[in-house]
């Protein structure tokens, strides 16, 4: 830590939802930690669920998992992508949370028989959960999630407000990011929402310092210096963020507008000279790079490419790394189960199968893994992707025709895939799963060792490292009683913990990698993951006519 104390930037979003917060949140933590700061960055969400767990794809995108083995909202993946820092569960937190350890101090008598209100204890828990992340920390910045207005919103917003107040002067700032619309049929960009949701959040007490301004169009300065004088910020601390050909890009139109001056301003900071140099070049290959490659994405959620996010991430940063293009090519595993040719598989240069969760699509996925798996074309599976590769293994190499996962089918005959009821989980407790378990909470999640077997595709990839340590979350593991047999027929188990299976490959076959973790979750763009880097490389040397 450079800084006496810790200076908080509060980042809130107005007018309406997916303006793209968390991104400019993590480009800003980007530019201020390239500056040489120590930075954290926290996502505080106002809804009731405890965490994201749970939830559906289709309600809230990705769960992103930290090493910790914390189940996250998608934008802690952002952050980590672009600070190219692992964070943990104290990174996030939700409503639920914060009421769940509040009824629980209730209950073990902890406030010694005050009534418990939303202000103060509400409020002040989300404000030590704020501070407490903070520590040690030079900026730590905070992004309030949803939008400026919602009533679950308020006691997030209270907190920010009473610890700016309560930091001082220089120490704490507020950004607040809108949305500024063109009309076309008046061929003008609209500053009004901007200033009815500035008027919002001046009515709850917060007046902010600085507004980034989402917009498919440049704003010219006259209309930067409106939104100054009728958001009340100085003309320096209007930031246009119009759309970007690369998320990426977008901490680099920041500097351009000169953001951290306005910031240094702000909270009385010094020397704010990035160093964004290798940035930038990863950037330019993102954008323009010198190859190409097609690769068939096969999964269920294609309609919600949210729900991918880190995986589709991690194809661009492994692009990046190899100036490459990665196009994808989305398969709907449910509607490729049904058709008799894999006409759409044939002009690709390599084969993804992602993870998943049920039966829906599942038979597909097995039937693009035989394709890759006959047809020498590079393979990539991923947690349910290598369940299934298994599968397809065993019913297909090794004569089992009942093989299955007990996650399909819980009385099947040759388990390749089950329930083990006893795991030590990342933070080294013993956890039992059944069953008959609920679902949240249950799984094997979080970071665990790979130790790798020598020689193998794997231990290339990883640079002949002998173990490493990747990010999990699944239910189920693949039964080791198939081993032996396995081996026999030539697929490897080049990965593996405490005799769970973390990897495996085929001895005949360009590229044919599945690993139970999920590589994708460590992936950034400075720092590509080397599973997902493999596999591109082996698909760039896969032709297709
Ligand atoms: N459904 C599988 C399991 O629970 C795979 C999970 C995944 O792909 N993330 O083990």
């Amino acid at each position: 830590m450079k800084l006496k104390q810790t200076k908080y930037i509060f980042v809130t979003g107005g007018v309406l939802s997916s303006l793209g917060k968390g991104i400019a949140a993590a480009s800003i933590g980007t530019l201020l930690k390239n500056s040489g700061l120590n930075i954290g960055i926290l996502k505080a969400d106002p809804y009731i669920n405890v965490d994201p767990g749970t939830m559906s794809p289709f309600e809230h995108g990705e769960v992103f998992v930290t090493d910790d083995g914390a189940e996250t909202d998608l934008d802690l993946g952002h952050y980590e992508r672009f600070l190219d820092e692992s964070l943990s569960q104290s990174n996030n937190f939700t409503t639920g949370r914060v009421y769940q350890s509040v009824i629980e101090k209730e209950r073990r008598g902890e406030y010694l028989g005050k009534t418990i209100q939303v202000i103060p204890h509400i409020v002040d828990e989300i404000k030590d959960r704020i501070k407490n992340a903070g520590k040690d920390k030079d900026i730590l910045i905070v992004e309030i999630g949803g939008t400026v207005g919602d009533i679950e919103g308020l006691p997030f917003l209270e907190a920010i407000r009473a610890l700016k107040l309560e930091v001082g002067k220089n120490n704490a700032m507020n950004i607040h990011l809108t949305l500024v619309p063109f009309i076309k049929a008046a061929g003008e960009l609209k500053t009004k929402p901007t200033q009815h949701s500035v008027g919002e959040l001046r009515r709850i007490g917060i007046s902010p310092d600085m507004i980034i301004c989402r917009s498919e169009k440049s704003l010219d300065k006259e209309l930067k210096n409106k939104i100054a004088i009728s958001c009340g910020v100085e003309k320096n601390c209007v930031i246009e963020s119009i759309d970007a050909a690369s998320i990426y890009q977008i901490p680099l139109n920041f500097l351009k507008q000169d953001i951290l001056s306005a910031i240094a301003n702000i909270l009385d900071l010094k020397n704010l000279k990035p160093d964004m140099e290798n940035w930038n070049n990863l950037v330019k290959r993102v954008i323009a790079p010198s190859n190409e490659v097609k690769i068939a994405f096969v999964g269920k959620y294609i309609d919600l490419k949210e729900s991918y996010k880190s995986l589709t991430e991690a194809l661009i940063h492994a692009g990046a790394a190899l100036d490459t293009k990665v196009n994808i090519k989305w398969i709907d595993s449910e509607k490729l189960q049904n058709l008799d040719s894999l006409e759409d598989l044939k002009d690709v240069n390599g084969i993804l199968v992602a993870g998943g969760f049920g039966y829906r699509g599942v038979e597909g996925k097995i039937k693009a893994i035989n394709y890759a798996r006959e047809h020498n074309i590079p393979f990539l599976g991923i947690c349910l992707g290598m369940q299934l590769a298994l599968i397809e293994f065993a019913r297909n190499v090794l004569k089992l025709k009942d093989a299955n996962s007990s996650e399909f089918d819980e009385k099947c005959q040759n388990p390749i895939v089950y329930l083990i009821d006893e795991f030590i989980d990342s933070n080294g407790t013993k956890q039992i799963r059944t069953s008959k378990t609920p679902l949240g909470g249950t799984m094997r999640l979080g970071s665990y060792e790979c130790e790798i077997k020598k020689d193998s595709l794997l231990s290339k990839i990883y640079h002949n490292a002998k173990s490493v340590k990747e990010r999990h979350r699944h239910r189920y593991e693949a039964n080791p009683k198939y081993k032996k047999m396995y081996e026999d027929k030539g697929l490897i188990i080049s990965g593996e913990n405490k005799g769970l299976i973390e990897a495996i490959e085929l001895k005949n076959h360009p590229f044919f990698l599945a690993v139970q973790f999920h590589p994708e979750f460590t992936s950034r763009l400075e720092n590509a993951n080397p599973v997902i880097c493999g596999f591109i490389k082996a698909a760039l040397n896969n032709e297709y006519n």
